[in-house]
């Protein structure tokens, strides 16, 4: 098997997502071999380091042995069982450490399957509250500009990234979407917290305006990964939490993307110590081994369903695969290294190392901004850096940045022209020196014309 005749039956039968299947009659699709630790190997025996964590699931490297070990005792065991009427070990275990390590008040468990899936539970959960509550008037999401929070009808609905959501717009419900906090559009000498705070202003305006109709924000606290991980301060979270309580509207943490360390607390809602109605789990929750997700709520939610059969007030959402028993077996290995290897404090000195390793491009000729939060890093490539005037979409830099990278053996895949780190939380010092390291000669290339 090499590279070459794997690639000629994938493109002959597969359909990728997130791909303009075109573009593989001049950019090779790549075969992975294997994985090991942060390392992929394709079938000619070139390696690749993962810098952004196989589409941010993997935490601690491929093949883990730990998770493996865990998967493997799973399989001899249950493999999958029916979720209603039925229950299983992993599944009940998992929930109770989710309960207790999530933020306070968050009590109650419901799995999926995906994060989108997450997403569209939470979202009708937060309805269905408040039409169990007689509150039948409120039927609407407030959103945030740049949000994503995933593609299937509902999700889509909810995100503002117009890549995804443009073209299927027509067949989308309303949502009321307020200018968001991204910091990268401070004034200059303006701080975070000014920023963010400052911004605030304008969703406290749609609640107040709103509220009656509106049954939860829904957001991505610290970190806007899919919009170019554009990044604002934990104060908009607080802010944002005491008006939801004021006006009587759910928040929605979609900690998708950043839940399991991603920005330096284990979730991000804990930098601005607030618990939201529900938090959105998926990605790393499975340390990147298979699909699954959970949404997270308080009891008050749960008891607002909790009622005889005849009134029919029960939630209505179900996947065949809820629960699956070898995606909660691994979510719980993964836990167990969280607890074990006290990843938290160890990633607080990668992310050290991070911001080391990018000094250097803060005076790149093409580089607008270098941000980071915890263990995300991205750098803002650029025409103009002074006006910040982006290059022409259309003439994909990069793109290029992402060819140069795998030519060198790193997998980087930029977000635009958004190129960022997002490694599993075993690489090493010496290979995050590597990442930057060619991060940087991959900007060089695409900027050179
Ligand atoms: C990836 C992502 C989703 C969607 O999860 P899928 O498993 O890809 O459906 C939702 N919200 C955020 C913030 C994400 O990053």
């Amino acid at each position: 098997m090499s590279n070459q005749s794997l690639s000629n039956r994938d493109l002959s039968v597969l359909w990728h997502p997130c791909t303009q299947m075109k573009d593989h009659e001049t950019f090779p699709i790549i075969p992975i071999k294997k994985g090991q630790g942060v390392w992929l190997e394709d079938f000619d025996g070139n390696r690749y380091l993962d810098a952004i964590s196989s589409w941010w699931v993997n935490l601690f490297g491929h093949a883990n042995p730990a998770i493996n070990a865990a998967l493997k005792d799973q399989l001899e065991t249950l493999e999958q069982v029916i979720f209603a009427g039925f229950t299983h070990e992993s599944a009940v275990e998992l929930a109770e450490k989710l309960v207790t390590i999530t933020p306070q008040g968050l009590n109650r468990c419901f799995y999926a399957d995906n994060g989108s899936a997450a997403v569209e539970v939470a979202l009708k959960m937060s309805f269905h509250y408040w039409r169990n509550c007689g509150q039948t008037q409120k039927t609407k999401f407030i959103t945030l500009e740049n949000s994503y929070h995933g593609e299937t009808l509902g999700a889509l609905a909810v995100g503002n990234v117009s890549l995804y959501k443009e073209t299927y717009a027509p067949l989308l419900m309303d949502v009321i979407t307020v200018p968001g906090p991204d910091c990268y559009h401070r004034a200059p000498g303006e701080s975070w917290p000014d920023y963010s705070a400052r911004r605030f202003t304008l969703m406290e305006q749609a609640l107040q305006q709103h509220s009656d109709t509106v049954c939860a924000v829904i957001i991505e606290p610290l970190v806007q990964c899919a919009g170019h991980m554009r990044m604002y301060d934990p104060i908009y979270l607080k802010l944002l939490r005491t008006a939801c309580d004021k006006y009587q509207v759910h928040l929605i943490a979609d900690e998708i993307a950043v839940g399991f360390g991603r920005t330096g607390t284990l979730f991000a809602c804990e930098q601005a110590a607030v618990s939201p109605d529900f938090i959105c789990l998926s990605k790393g929750l499975t340390g990147g081994y298979l699909a699954l997700s959970a949404v997270l709520t308080t009891d008050q939610v749960y008891q607002a369903f909790y009622a005889d059969y005849q009134t029919m007030s029960a939630f209505l959402h179900s996947h065949s695969y809820t629960g699956n028993a070898l995606a909660c077996r691994a979510a719980l290995a993964t836990l167990e290294i969280f607890r074990q290897q006290n990843i938290i404090e160890k990633n607080r000195f990668l992310a050290g190392i991070m911001t080391k390793a990018a000094m250097r491009f803060h005076d790149h000729p093409h580089v607008a901004e270098v941000r980071q939060t915890g263990m995300i890093l991205a750098i803002e490539m650029v025409k103009n850096k002074h006006t910040r005037e982006p290059y022409p979409w259309q003439q994909r830099r990069g793109l290029r940045v992402y060819q140069y990278a795998l030519s060198k053996g790193v997998l980087l895949r930029p977000l635009g022209d958004v190129i960022y780190f997002m490694p599993p939380y075993i690489v090493t010092e010496q290979e995050l020196l590597l990442i930057a390291d060619v991060a940087w000669q991959g900007i060089q290339q695409a900027t050179q014309d």
